[in-house]
């Protein structure tokens, strides 16, 4: 089963006045609703990794990216416990088509590829998987599982794969529920630049 690419009425428009606005708005109106089973909400994970990415000194796209990297998980109507149903939201693909439209590739294709980026690492990276934390190696089965040799070449091919396994570690660490965060706001210049920066 997959996820309705339909987006909310309000961001529909891609001619939007203020779309970044409209995506500050939108991780306020929904991000309090659960990341999975994990112990933090949608906004603190986003929060959290788009932290971890600014601590990193990465640059405004990526730290874009960290920030939005699930905002699929906020565009459909699917429940929090999808995965416990068998159903994979194919959130990754939802927010691609949403963020392709107003952010550049530095942006957009860490979040197309982070979920593939698990499935890289656990062929790439021993020991990876079992730092997992168990409702994403539940998510993982429904993901596809490890990648094979021949996927793991091809992701490699992608000019911003280092850039999504980068994402995909401060994804994974963004589930602290004690870890203190800058606020949304402090985020808005960065989401700015990103937006400014599409070629
Ligand atoms: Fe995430």
């Amino acid at each position: 089963m997959e996820a309705d690419m339909n987006l909310p009425g309000r961001l529909k428009q891609s001619d939007s006045q203020d779309i970044v606005a409209e995506i500050i708005d939108l991780l306020r109106a929904r991000g309090d609703s659960g990341y999975g089973h994990e112990a933090v909400t949608q906004l603190e994970h986003a929060l959290q990794a788009a932290t971890l990415a600014l601590e990193n000194n990465a640059t405004s796209e990526l730290i874009a990216a960290a920030l939005l990297h699930d905002i699929g998980h906020l565009l459909h109507e699917l429940p929090d416990d999808a995965p416990d149903q068998g159903i994979d939201d194919h959130h990754e693909r939802v927010g691609f088509h949403f963020l392709k439209s107003h952010f550049g590739p530095a942006t957009y294709e860490p979040v197309k590829m982070h979920v593939d980026a698990k499935r890289y690492m656990c062929l790439a990276r021993p020991g990876y998987y079992e730092t997992l934390s168990e409702p994403s190696q539940i998510s993982l089965r429904l993901q596809g599982g490890p990648m094979d040799a021949e996927e793991a070449t091809q992701f490699e091919s992608n000019p911003h794969y280092q850039a999504t396994v980068e994402l995909r570690i401060w994804d994974d660490t963004a589930k602290d529920p004690e870890k203190k965060t800058p606020p949304l706001e402090a985020f808005e210049p960065h989401l700015r630049r990103a937006f400014a920066a599409k070629a």
